[in-house]
């Protein structure tokens, strides 16, 4: 008999509330209570403390994801004042007084060591949020936060009007060279909006399409100069929104003693300090920047020898290189997506993830289609672990619907805790459906998303720690990405993809040399890839360090400039729609470098799984118990060294992107 699942068929946005309203009140008086014994431990104060919140955490987030997953007007107007009520109790919380003080009291050498993390890292919460300061710098921290939200919220309006802005009338014939999709796309908003012609716009899947595809050169031009100047004009400017977001995120940093936001945020990350996350970007920098000017000399004596024209290899300039990139692309790589379909049908590759669950983590996902759902196109599994005991339920909505937000993300929905409720979580995706009734055939960077959000998934469900704020997915930043990622290398291994890809009719492997040519893929171009990574995540860091008086977009324009192949003309601006640092309070701020640092994580740590076989089993229980089932309740350093027996280089990532020999 297994615990009940959540009641999504019973669930409506009135009801969350009202529960939702019930449970803060409860949890109020629970933490006025617990605040005030009078022996403070870790059983009368801080073990309840974790399970108030966390069951506040996770019944909000059922909210949240329905929001997000229905975009019904319901759902959105209760979860706007449910979000409201429930960011007050949970920012309340580190500044309640009393509370601190009872934490501050509990007798940490009276403690296993399980439980002194658990004590070690609230504490560190509690200061991080401000429960140190006095009253008048609490009462700054708080403006600042409001401030900052504020302003990132209106950014992130700003770059939405700005694409909107954009609306760019071509002739039809200008547009050759592009998918016949987004032709018609183009067309239909053109009579959308009364125009004769079709209309690009400055939304990204149409920038980056005729970038790769439109042969005009003229018209790309146009659109990229449009793109880059987002956030630049009158109408939608976000100049003086940067300047105010940085200076509130060193004053926030000042605040708690330190010299900028970076300091402040490194205090919770898997690296040690500003100055080893420095020396990995240099690092990145210095061994991909040859390697990256390589590739751009092959790609201009391509243009010059191969497609004749020399006066555009002579003058390539930002809106050239995607469209020649993608025809040497072609001619180098040659890998054909269409000869792939056959063999990534949704249901086949769900079965062969489920496989590969079951012999890497002796875990089992059986369909329950008899469980509640918020929608019919929902797949629920049940999911069992070794030994036959039922863990929990793993929901699955993969493909886009109106209303329904897009992207792809994972929401941990119940935590494994003292609740009755058994842990779920939740994969969303837009991939594409099945025309006409069809099984949907996945692209190949469609079943790297697949495999990303199962990563997170797992990562979430195998958690075997009891204490919510520790458990599951509640890891270092810079470290949550690694089970994510890792299981994309599922994805482009030899020897994984001849087990893993099946003819949906005859059952055969996928040949070797469809196989082979997709692996191959993955270099092209990888150092110019890396590097512009490279670039922006050292942009970040130095924005938050310049003096405040000194131009962020002048200093942006020259960095990019430092690292661009090809020149930039002077309206060049990027960072003015650069929503990881700018759309929301915190966001990928003092974090971009993350990208990068889970990637070296997942190489390494996947070289591992190359040496000792792919579908090992031995290997994969051990990533289980180092990786997945222990949460934060160690270092993410120390995780990554007991699963790998070192601490990570670069050199794996270089060695799959074929700039290191193997
Ligand atoms: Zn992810």
């Amino acid at each position: 008999m297994q615990a009940q699942p959540i009641p999504f068929d019973t669930l409506t946005p009135e009801r969350f509330e009202d529960q939702m309203d019930c449970m803060i009140r409860n949890a109020n008086r629970d933490v006025d209570h617990i605040s005030k014994v009078l022996t403070p431990t870790y059983s009368t104060v801080l073990q309840p403390l974790d399970v108030i919140v966390t069951n506040i955490n996770d019944f909000y987030a059922i909210g949240s994801h329905l929001e997000v997953i229905l975009g019904s007007p319901g759902w959105r107007e209760s979860m706007t004042r449910a979000r409201s009520k429930v960011t007050g109790f949970i920012t309340g919380i580190p500044l309640n007084r009393t509370l601190y003080r009872a934490l501050l009291q509990i007798d940490a050498d009276a403690l296993g060591a399980a439980q002194q993390r658990h004590l070690q890292q609230t504490l560190q919460t509690f200061r991080l949020s401000g429960a140190e300061l006095d009253d008048t710098k609490q009462s700054r921290l708080a403006s600042i936060e409001q401030r900052l939200n504020a302003q990132a919220a209106t950014f992130a309006s700003h770059v939405v009007g700005a694409s909107d802005d954009i609306k760019l009338e071509v002739k039809r014939h200008e547009l050759d060279g592009m998918p016949t999709h987004e032709i018609k796309n183009a067309i239909k908003r053109g009579q959308h909006l009364g125009y004769d012609g079709p209309v690009l716009s400055g939304d990204a899947v149409c920038f980056r399409t005729v970038m790769r595809f439109c042969r005009n050169r003229r018209v790309r031009e146009a659109l990229w100069r449009l793109y880059y100047s987002r956030g630049c004009t009158d109408t939608f400017d976000n100049r003086p929104l940067i300047q105010e977001l940085l200076a509130l995120r060193r004053e926030k940093a000042g605040l708690f003693g330190y010299d900028n936001i970076i300091q402040l945020r490194l205090q919770t990350r898997m690296v040690a300090s500003a100055s080893q996350v420095d020396t990995f970007l240099e690092n990145l920098s210095e061994r991909s920047q040859s390697a990256a000017e390589a590739e751009h000399l092959r790609l201009v004596e391509f243009i010059e020898h191969e497609l004749e024209q020399p006066e555009v290899a002579r003058d390539l300039m930002p809106w050239d290189v995607d469209f020649y990139s993608e025809i040497l692309r072609e001619r180098a790589c040659g890998f054909d997506e269409s000869a792939l379909h056959p063999y990534t049908s949704l249901p086949s590759l769900l079965e062969g993830l489920f496989s590969l669950a079951y012999r890497l983590f002796d875990v089992r996902f059986k369909p329950m289609p008899d469980i509640p759902k918020w929608h019919e196109d929902v797949l629920v599994y049940g999911v069992w672990d070794r030994g036959d005991a039922f863990r929990g339920y793993a929901y699955m909505d993969l493909h886009p619907r109106q209303g329904k937000r897009p992207g792809a993300w994972m929401y941990p929905l119940v935590h494994s805790t003292q609740t009755d409720m058994p842990i779920s979580g939740v994969m969303a995706a837009n991939l594409s459906r099945g025309t006409d009734g069809n099984t949907p055939r996945l692209d190949h960077r469609e079943m790297c998303t697949l495999y990303h959000e199962f990563g997170h998934l797992l990562h979430h469900l195998l958690s075997d720690i009891k204490i919510g704020s520790l458990a599951g997915t509640n890891v270092a930043w810079d470290f949550v990405e690694l089970p994510s990622q890792i299981l994309e290398n599922w994805c482009w291994s030899n020897d994984a993809l001849s087990t893993l890809l099946v003819h949906e009719e005859d059952g055969l492997p996928a040949p070797d040399a469809l196989i082979r040519k997709l692996v191959q893929s993955r270099t092209y171009r990888a150092a110019s890839g890396l590097l512009r990574q490279v670039s922006f995540a050292t942009l970040d860091f130095k924005l938050h360090r310049i003096p405040l008086d000194e131009d962020p977009l002048a200093e942006a324009l020259e960095h990019a400039r430092g690292y661009s192949l090809v020149p930039l003309p002077e309206t060049y601006s990027m960072i003015t729609s650069f929503g990881h640092l700018f759309s929301s309070a915190v966001g990928y701020s003092a974090g971009y470098y993350a990208y990068l640092w889970a990637q070296m994580l997942e190489a390494d740590a996947f070289e591992r799984f190359e040496e000792e076989g792919v579908f090992s089993s031995e290997t994969g229980r051990h990533f289980r118990e180092t990786i997945l089932a222990t949460g934060n309740m160690a270092p993410a350093m120390t995780s990554f060294v007991s699963f790998r027996g070192n601490e990570p280089s670069e050199d794996a990532l270089f060695r799959r992107l074929g700039l290191m020999e193997r």
